[in-house]
């Protein structure tokens, strides 16, 4: 018997815990009109607000996420809407510009700033409006295939290609969006730290001493497969509560990509839940898999 075939009960919790998922939001627009703490006159389903999510996206490496957004909006009082043009101005000032934030000198990606944004920014010029675009190719992969090679520091060179891949994910999530009609079989979802531990707890990885994949490319297809067993008309659901499954609510100083951000000013009360899987689903008594969760609260 397949593991699918043993565990079909298993497999029944879990979609009711992601199903307890389905009315959370990517953290990241709590950043954009409408959310708690919004830094942009925009929507992110706007085709301004999708084009800052894809530069959001490509700069999202090895920071942490409420840092990331500050540069963005730092930069957003510098230019206003001009800064879709920032291929077109003065690349100097942008350099300058950038140099003015010291804090962020250890940030690996911190020099090439200008330079990704002025690519994305041609990006734009040449496909126009983000959302029909991607509808347009109607696959998530050829989608990804062309973000890597068209924008720098894309993920050209990457196996699991995360950047493109998170914001192929982050267009699911906008209001009013069809992922169906991108969402191609072959399409796969960026994998996290949390995905890897809800495999090796509730998944095929549990009581396994070895990993069954060799390459990065088999381990980001076998746990896209196990995504679509759970989900097979919309496997994009799956990647929120698979990703705060155990979960620090708090900031990492370490950060591994994609994190999920709180606002400070909840960062207290957040430490307290621990979990956001805890906080999300309101607390491990609303949990399907809270009889074999190691990280259920003491009840
Ligand atoms: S910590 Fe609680 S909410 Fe999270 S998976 Fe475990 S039982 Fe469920």
């Amino acid at each position: 018997m397949t593991w699918v075939e043993r565990n079909r009960v298993q497999i029944e919790k879990i979609r009711s815990y992601v199903l307890g998922f389905q009315n959370t939001r990517p953290p990241v627009f709590e950043w954009f009109q409408g959310g708690r703490e919004p830094l942009f006159p925009l929507t992110p389903e706007s085709d301004r607000g999708t084009a800052l999510l894809l530069c959001y996206c490509a700069l999202y490496q090895n920071i942490r996420p409420e840092k990331l957004i500050r540069v963005l909006a730092y930069l957003w009082k510098e230019y206003d809407v001009d800064f879709f043009r920032l291929n077109k101005l003065p690349f100097e000032d942008l350099q300058s510009r950038m140099r003015r934030l010291t804090d962020l000198e250890d940030w690996v990606l911190h020099p090439k700033v200008p330079g990704i944004l002025r690519s994305v920014c041609d990006f734009f010029f040449k496909h126009g409006r983000l959302a029909p675009w991607i509808q347009a190719q109607g696959d998530g992969e050829t989608s990804v295939g062309i973000l890597c090679d068209e924008i720098f520091m894309m993920g050209k060179t990457s196996a699991f290609k995360s950047k493109p891949r998170y914001f192929l994910w982050l267009l699911t999530q906008l209001p009013g969006a069809e992922p169906a009609g991108f969402w191609s079989e072959r399409t796969m979802l960026p994998i996290t730290p949390g995905h890897l531990r809800f495999l090796r707890e509730f998944g095929p990885l549990k009581n396994r001493r070895h990993s069954p994949w060799v390459t990065p490319e088999e381990k980001l297809s076998y746990c896209n497969r196990f995504f679509r067993m759970l989900a097979p008309e919309n496997p994009w659901t799956v990647y929120a509560p698979l990703d705060a499954y155990l979960k620090s609510n708090g900031f990492s100083k370490a950060p591994q990509f994609p994190m999920v951000a709180t606002t400070g000013k909840n960062a207290q009360a957040d430490t307290e839940r621990k979990w956001l899987c805890r906080d999300i689903l309101g607390g491990c008594l609303q949990c399907a898999l809270a009889p074999d969760c190691p990280g259920r609260e003491e009840l």
